[in-house]
């Protein structure tokens, strides 16, 4: 049987797949089972920052599983510790870390956490948390329910109680309340259409969410691990959150989730937990990822690469103004809100047959968010192929 009627037969049927199956990568190239290669724009949806096969973290991670992949956390774990101390030095924040595995699983650590807060924190009982409309936050039961889009809360419930969504960033204050046990959002809304927050609102919440004690989840689970130019977003926006959540990007493949916080005393030992999260498998890789990102952002690398791909990314934009209206987005997070949906569909499909994956966010944006260490060529090609994709359209 071939591997799409496989696929079909046996795999529950939640993603709209294309049929293309990718055999190996280097870098951002992959190679499809009919030896065709494609840049890629996509790294997996923000995971492979380091790009595909890095050789640096496949040989810390064959060399680790050679020895030892996984006790349980109920013994010391050396590349988890280490994996906490470097995620915690290349954020500058004051904080310390949980391990699971995946990005949702890093949020519900977040609300745990600030739900327990609440408790702590006085007479009242502390349970609401605000989230934006268009937000993206997972796919697990509270982490859909936390996701601002009514159109993701239609099955499932009934869900945990109180998650409350502001239409933007200025309607959070008026949602706050003696009940507020935390706000989250994502600096740049990914899954919603690549949408920067404004930079003083952001600060002006940070600060107003200080005053009153109530906790700021920042979801860096697409944002975090040098994705918009610092270790996390909230590194650019100039703000201390309280809590923040990393996934894709600091595995470079290997499934992780982290949640981050300076609260460092809320959690006590019982309350949270996890089977697989920071095993030595995915803590090797952690710690190797975060090493080469920050190689690169102090070598001023990472900075080149977003100015070259940015202004190419520009150049793109220009040629075709007739199907775009705008360029958005910070550092190697970029979109271009494209002028209908139809059109937004014709590129993806074209994009594919030129050799170049890109993705799409919300109703009409073609989003990038290339390896990190993607080249000057693998850049120039993934563009010439993408403008031969639009040349029909
Ligand atoms: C992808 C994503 C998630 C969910 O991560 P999973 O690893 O799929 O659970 C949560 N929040 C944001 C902002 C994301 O982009």
């Amino acid at each position: 049987m071939n591997i799409q009627a496989l696929d079909k037969k046996y795999v529950l049927q939640t993603y709209g797949r294309g049929n293309v199956e990718f055999v190996s990568g280097k870098n951002a190239t992959l190679t499809d089972s009919e030896g065709k290669n494609y840049i890629d724009f996509t790294s997996g949806i923000g995971v492979v920052s380091v790009g595909h096969a890095n050789k640096r973290v496949n040989s810390a991670i064959c060399e680790q599983i050679g020895n030892i992949t996984h006790t349980s956390n109920l013994y010391n774990i050396a590349p988890q510790a280490k994996a906490a101390e470097a995620v915690v030095k290349a954020s500058g924040y004051d904080m310390a870390c949980f391990f699971g595995n995946s990005g949702a699983e890093a949020n519900e650590g977040a609300i745990k956490i600030a739900r327990k807060h609440g408790e702590r924190d006085g007479e009242i009982k502390r349970y609401k948390i605000i989230t934006l409309q268009h937000s993206f936050h997972g796919r697990t039961i509270t982490t859909v329910k936390a996701t601002g889009q009514e159109a993701m809360h239609n099955y499932f419930g009934p869900f945990p109680d109180g998650f409350v969504y502001a239409d933007d960033m200025d309607a959070i204050e008026g949602l706050l309340d003696d009940h507020t046990a935390a706000v989250m959002i994502e600096l740049i809304q990914g899954e919603g259409g690549v949408e920067p927050q404004d930079r003083a609102k952001v600060q002006a919440l940070a600060k107003l969410l200080k005053s009153k004690h109530i906790p700021l989840i920042v979801d860096e689970v697409q944002t975090g691990g040098y994705r918009t130019g610092e270790f996390t977003a909230s590194q650019v926006y100039g703000i201390i959150p309280e809590i923040i959540t990393l996934a894709k990007g600091v595995g470079g493949g290997v499934p992780v989730g982290i949640v981050m916080t300076s609260l460092k005393e809320v959690l006590s030992v019982g309350d949270h937990g996890s089977t697989f999260g920071g095993n030595y498998l995915s803590s090797t890789a952690v710690c190797s990822v975060v090493e080469i990102l920050n190689e690169l952002k102090e070598s001023g690398e990472l900075e080149a690469t977003s100015t070259y791909f940015n202004q190419e990314l520009e150049k793109f934009y220009r040629s075709n103004e007739k199907l775009f209206t705008q360029k958005v987005g910070i550092g190697m997070m970029c979109g271009l809100r494209v002028k209908d949906a139809d059109t937004l569909t014709s590129i993806m499909n074209n994009a594919k047959e030129s050799g170049v994956m890109v993705l799409k966010a919300g109703r009409n944006t073609l989003r990038f968010l290339p390896p990190l260490t993607i080249t000057k060529e693998e850049i120039d090609e993934g563009f010439k192929s993408l403008s031969t994709a639009v040349a029909s359209i």
